[in-house]
């Protein structure tokens, strides 16, 4: 239900439908099945009716506080105390109205002042996971975008209202969960019309408008102009005299939230507020004085900076993200629920493997991480790189524990290397245990026995180790047509069982060929 979703290019998708239509004779796509059935209920629509009934439950019978959202974002979310306080503030009054609203026609009519919000912060330090954390803990819809995306006339690039066209998506085509759902737009600084020299760049200006729309109460038409599809199935439906679903939604009741990294404000706050306005004798420009500034931060800063008031009027709540720090980092790793460091180790446990990681070596991670300078992002991209070969390699090896100290972190193929050295003996018996699944998979295709003596499996084991290829692999292409002669052999023989020697693993057509001949001959 959060997961953000590409949206199909609308031309491709319909000639894809079409094809498919041709290839089946089937029309419907063009009709919809409630316009042709509106009494009797689809069949197929009851689960998706059922999952839509439990998220309207579970709106309908919201009942969080403000302190218990916190406490759940602090099982996944490190830092950001702020943000968490007032999130949760905003998240809770809003679907408090949302319950009310959801089953009273009149209080769903009255007049709501939206608690939209603006995040300030720099990227990677959780602005989009808290939200996300929240959509899910709610359980409605969530979608993410880059205001960058939107045009004022949505030609060059998106149209505004696709966002929520998008939520409509994610929710799985229900209008009355989208409704209710979460918008948030990444990257609206770059939508700012800064004074250029030339006057105003007015760019950013339409698309302000257009989104303030939005976030205000709008309807939005469901069909975009460029859904070729859509427009195709209510030009049939109407020919046909079919009814009509109702194709648009009010914004009314969804959550919009900003968020940017402002490059520039804070210097501007700076200006305004002076030094020590803020009691912090540093200059703007660094990660950790630029929070404290941003904590500052007032309308006017925002109008200064590009910003319509009435576009930064709607947006009440704002509030600043803290920067992350290496002993943050360090945090993350160690007490996230989700952090990356549990994940990798749920990835390597679908291998059967374990692995332990010293204090140190998570030090020296969220040490290597902060210097990517991309908030908690850097944590992925230095384990990555620490991890790349041993995922590669230990999966296919005895090894089913490991761990991670700080040789680790800072010379991951010699240790990788060093353990394989060690474990080179048990190794052989890995690659031996190989041939023998292949003799079993090759017998369960085609009920013929493989026997492979000593010499032969030996050979194997050599062949993998100097060639780096799995045993797999090599018996797949070395005994790739093998059964269509063997099966000959079998027809003229009666035989069901083969040994395949060292010779065989050699030269196995030649070998084959004389089986086949000898069998043809009755010699065996
Ligand atoms: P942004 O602030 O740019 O929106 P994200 O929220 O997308 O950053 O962060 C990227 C990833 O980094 C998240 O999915 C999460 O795994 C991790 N992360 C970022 N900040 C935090 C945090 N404060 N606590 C725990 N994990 C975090």
């Amino acid at each position: 239900m959060t997961n953000q979703k590409e949206p199909k290019d609308p031309a491709h998708e319909f000639q894809e439908k079409l094809q498919e239509m041709l290839k089946s004779g089937n029309m419907s796509f063009m009709f919809g099945p409630d316009q042709h059935q509106p009494e009797t209920k689809n069949k197929e629509e009851e689960p998706a009716d059922a999952e839509r009934d439990d998220a309207l439950r579970r709106i309908r019978e919201f009942n969080l506080k403000p302190r218990e959202a916190r406490d759940y974002l602090d099982r996944f979310v490190i830092k950001q105390d702020e943000a968490k306080k007032v999130l949760s503030v905003a998240i809770c009054d809003h679907y408090n109205h949302v319950r009310l609203c959801v089953d009273n026609e009149a209080v769903r009519e009255k007049d709501y002042m939206k608690q939209n919000i603006l995040l300030l912060g720099p990227t990677g330090v959780g602005k989009t996971y808290l939200l996300r954390c929240i959509a899910k803990l709610i359980g409605v819809p969530f979608v993410k975008a880059d205001a960058t995306k939107f045009s004022e006339t949505g030609y060059v690039g998106h149209d505004t209202e696709d966002l929520v066209r998008d939520l409509v998506k994610v929710a799985g085509g229900d209008v009355q969960l989208a409704q209710y759902g979460i918008i948030y737009l990444d990257e609206i600084d770059k939508i700012a019309s800064r004074s250029m020299s030339g006057g105003r760049d007015v760019s950013g200006r339409g698309v302000q408008v257009n989104l303030l729309k939005l976030m205000e109460d709008t309807e939005v038409n469901l069909q975009s102009q460029t859904d070729l599809v859509g427009q195709m199935e209510s030009i049939m439906s109407m020919q046909r005299g079919g009814k009509t679903r109702k194709r648009t939604i009010s914004t009314r009741h969804i959550l919009f939230i900003v968020s940017g990294m402002f490059d520039g404000l804070a210097e501007q706050i700076k200006g305004r507020v002076g030094k020590s306005g803020i009691g912090f004798e540093q200059s703007a420009g660094n990660e950790h004085s630029d929070t404290e500034y941003f904590k500052r931060a007032e309308t006017i800063d925002f109008v200064d900076y590009g910003f319509e008031p009435e576009f930064v009027g709607r947006l009440p709540i704002r509030v600043a993200c803290d920067y992350l720090s290496p002993g943050d980092l360090e945090a993350i790793l160690l007490n996230s629920e989700e952090s990356v460091l549990n994940q990798y180790k749920s990835d390597f446990t679908g291998y059967d493997i374990e692995f332990d990681m010293t204090r140190e070596a998570i030090a020296a991670i969220a040490e290597l991480a902060h210097k990517e300078k991309t908030g908690a992002r850097g944590l992925m991209t230095v384990m990555e790189k620490v991890f790349r070969d041993f995922k590669f390699e230990l999966p296919s090896t005895s090894i089913r524990s490991f761990e991670v100290t700080t040789d680790t972190v800072s010379n991951p193929s010699a240790i990788l290397k060093s353990y394989l050295r060690r474990n080179s003996k048990s190794q052989k018996s890995v690659l031996k245990k190989e041939v023998a699944s292949f003799a079993s998979r090759f017998e369960k295709e085609h009920s013929l026995k493989l026997r492979f003596n000593t010499s032969a499996v030996t050979t194997l084991v050599e062949l993998s180790i100097e060639s780096d290829k799995t045993i797999r692999a090599i018996c797949e292409d070395k005994f790739r047509d093998f059964h269509h002669g063997l099966l000959l052999v079998s027809r003229n023989t009666g035989k069901k069982s083969f040994t395949i020697t060292n010779g065989v693993v050699m030269d196995p057509d030649g070998e084959l060929s004389k089986w086949v001949v000898k069998s043809f001959n009755k010699e065996d």
